[in-house]
């Protein structure tokens, strides 16, 4: 299996040597980068199908091997309150640790021969900065399953001037976070999880504990721009109680102005999607964003306590004094313009709205 896959790549420089990982008897390793923390025999890969022990050395396939690239606004990957309208370069490579919650995911198999498209790191650096991107965005897998590009990467875009980010399910283990936390300035988690039985349900892992703290650890020690997004699955995690629990979680552990960004793995949700966002609303979270909205608020909510909505229509408002901040038009923000922001702050009243729009580590 893993001779026939390192015989699907060339050239030689996508396989690369995972430092992150313990030595075992017998030539085993066990990995480091996901908290899977698999045991790789002599001729076996990890649960990602990545990571490879030949002959006892323990190998990473995907350095560099890119799965999708794009030049897009900073919207149209679920990031609200950082660098607003931003142009940015999306990259992805291949491999997942968790399977997809809504269906097939696409990037888990490295694809074989002329398929096989590589992002050489003087590239990446170079690319952006000629589109007049402000930055790159690590996104459609799970970053960590390239880490070992990921963290070279980085280095060189922030070299360059650039931000980096990247969109995660937070299942990196502490090592890993160390490592390339301080070259990221942003960094959206999926939480989906809040009790031992739904992580299991939806990853088949138990500790949803870990996906929390690398969210906190981003936020506190290395000072990232931090969102939340949950997909919520009917019947799974979007009970009452799972859902304060996430929504308390987030507040107290990140801040009431954490973007908390909630779409539904089934279409027509907006009940679903209506409940949480009330919930949250009322259990003190400023900006919940539920893009897939098609009605407008139930009317049994208008007149209650919290009626003023600060991301009506995807735009974002002042939750104190309820002025517009940013204007965002089109199906993914395609046209967003900053109409009230003096740093991260309303421009209007001055309250702090946790907006980020600089390089500088705040
Ligand atoms: S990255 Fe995670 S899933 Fe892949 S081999 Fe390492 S521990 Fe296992």
């Amino acid at each position: 299996m893993t001779e026939e896959k390192e015989s699907q790549l060339a050239p030689q420089s996508t396989i690369r040597p995972v430092p992150l990982h313990e030595e075992l008897e017998e030539g085993r390793k066990r990995c480091g980068v996901c908290e899977y923390r698999c045991t790789v025999e002599p001729g076996r890969e990890g649960v990602c199908k990545i990571r490879i022990n030949r002959d006892g050395q323990l190998l990473t396939v995907n350095y560099g091997v890119v799965s999708r690239a794009d030049l897009e606004l900073i919207e149209a990957r679920g990031f609200v309150h950082f660098f607003p309208s931003a142009k940015i370069f999306s990259v992805g490579g291949y491999g997942q640790n968790f399977p997809s919650v809504s269906g097939q995911n696409i990037f888990d198999e490295l694809p074989s021969g002329q398929a096989l498209r590589s992002l050489p790191l003087e590239r990446l650096a170079r690319f952006p900065i000629d589109q007049h991107c402000r930055g790159v965005l690590f996104t459609y897998n799970e970053p960590s399953m390239w880490f070992e590009y990921l963290l070279d990467a980085a280095k060189t875009i922030k070299a360059n001037g650039m931000f980096t980010a990247m969109a995660t399910n937070g299942y990196m283990t502490t090592e890993a976070l160390e490592m390339v936390g301080h070259y990221m300035d942003g960094v959206r988690v999926e939480v989906n999880a809040f009790t031992e039985r739904t992580f299991m349900i939806l990853t088949g892992q138990t500790q949803f504990q870990k996906v929390l703290e690398s969210a906190t650890r981003a936020q506190k020690r290395f000072k990232a721009h931090v969102e939340i997004s949950s997909k919520l699955v009917p019947g799974v995690n979007d009970s009452p109680d799972e859902l304060r629990r996430l929504i308390g979680w987030i507040r107290l552990a990140l801040g009431e102005n954490t973007p908390w960004h909630i779409s539904c793995a089934l279409p027509d949700s907006d009940d679903i999607l209506w409940n949480a966002k009330i919930l949250g609303e009322h259990l003190g979270l400023h900006y919940i964003y539920a893009r897939e909205l098609k009605t407008p608020r139930p009317v049994s909510e208008q007149g209650s306590e919290v009626t003023f909505d600060t991301t009506s229509d995807g735009n974002t408002y002042c939750y104190k004094c309820h002025e517009l901040i940013i204007k965002r038009t089109g199906d993914v923000g395609n046209e967003t313009r900053i109409i009230a922001l003096e740093g991260s702050k309303c421009g209007r009243c001055h309250t702090e709205l946790n907006i980020h729009n600089t390089i500088w580590k705040l």
